[in-house]
């Protein structure tokens, strides 16, 4: 039987005891019909896999045994995605595969050139936590709330380094981007892409303009690139 991965926050963990509740709780007894004794890995978001043995199984909660435990995954850099609203399920695309190359958080914003402007934090949190368990990740990668353009900008202040992918930019390749702390974020603009008036606002305010080539890529397509060229130039797609 497959051993499968849930994900609990630190505090569920104390002396080697696993407690599992709410909605990873349900999927273990009610979808995968865990029963005590079986086998399940416990990750809480800090790179560590434990190999866990199911104790008790209550009406809300489950207790586990943590019989192993393993580093697997450290992280150099913190990487942010800030992605225009997409319509229908593109962002559903943009936030699963930024999952499975190991973005740490996506926040999604409302620009001038946004057509969507209807987004539900819980399930795109849910398509987060389904990547990261099919991708075997030791990390969750949180999804952040709507913010405005504005609100986007006001957070720069918060990062080393901000990544402006930029259709408009003809000279600096993302490939020459050096980091200059570990605290990185790439923003990549909706399908409507970015005005001329919102480019400047977000070089003024510190971003580093960066082309990913000749062609206009989708937005989906653009935010799973640069996030991958991004990773990889840091080192984050190794496989030690
Ligand atoms: N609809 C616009 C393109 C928007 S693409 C147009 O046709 O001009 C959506 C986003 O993907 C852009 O805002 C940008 O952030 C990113 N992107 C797409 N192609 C890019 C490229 N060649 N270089 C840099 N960023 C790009």
């Amino acid at each position: 039987m497959e051993i499968r991965r849930f994900f609990v926050s630190q505090s569920d963990i104390s002396d080697g005891v696993v407690v599992l509740c709410g909605d990873e709780f349900a999927h273990m007894t009610r979808v995968l019909r865990y029963k005590v004794g079986y086998k399940a890995i416990i990750c809480a978001n800090d790179g560590v896999e434990r190999l866990c043995t199911v104790e008790s199984i209550g009406r809300d909660s489950a207790t586990l045994r943590v019989d192993k435990s393993e580093t697997v995954d450290r992280k150099n850099v913190e990487l942010t995605l800030y992605a225009g609203l997409l319509k229908n399920n593109k962002l559903d695309f943009a936030i699963q595969k930024a999952v499975e190359l190991g973005v740490d958080r996506i926040v999604p914003f409302l620009s001038a050139n946004c057509a969507e402007t209807k987004f539900c934090r819980d399930r795109s949190s849910k398509i987060a936590l389904e990547a990261a368990k099919q991708c075997g990740s030791a990390y969750l990668s949180e999804v952040g709330e709507l913010i405005s353009f504005d609100g986007m900008i006001d957070r720069f202040k918060d990062y080393d380094d901000v990544v402006f992918a930029y259709e408009g930019e003809r000279k600096n390749r993302i490939s020459d981007f050096r980091p200059t702390g570990k605290r990185i974020a790439i923003v990549i603009g909706p399908e409507g892409g970015f005005g001329a008036e919102e480019a400047e606002i977000i070089k003024s305010n510190g971003a580093k303009c960066v082309s990913l080539g000749r062609r206009i890529l989708r937005a989906e397509t653009a935010s799973v690139v640069a996030c991958a060229l991004l990773l990889n130039g840091l080192g984050e797609l190794d496989c030690e």
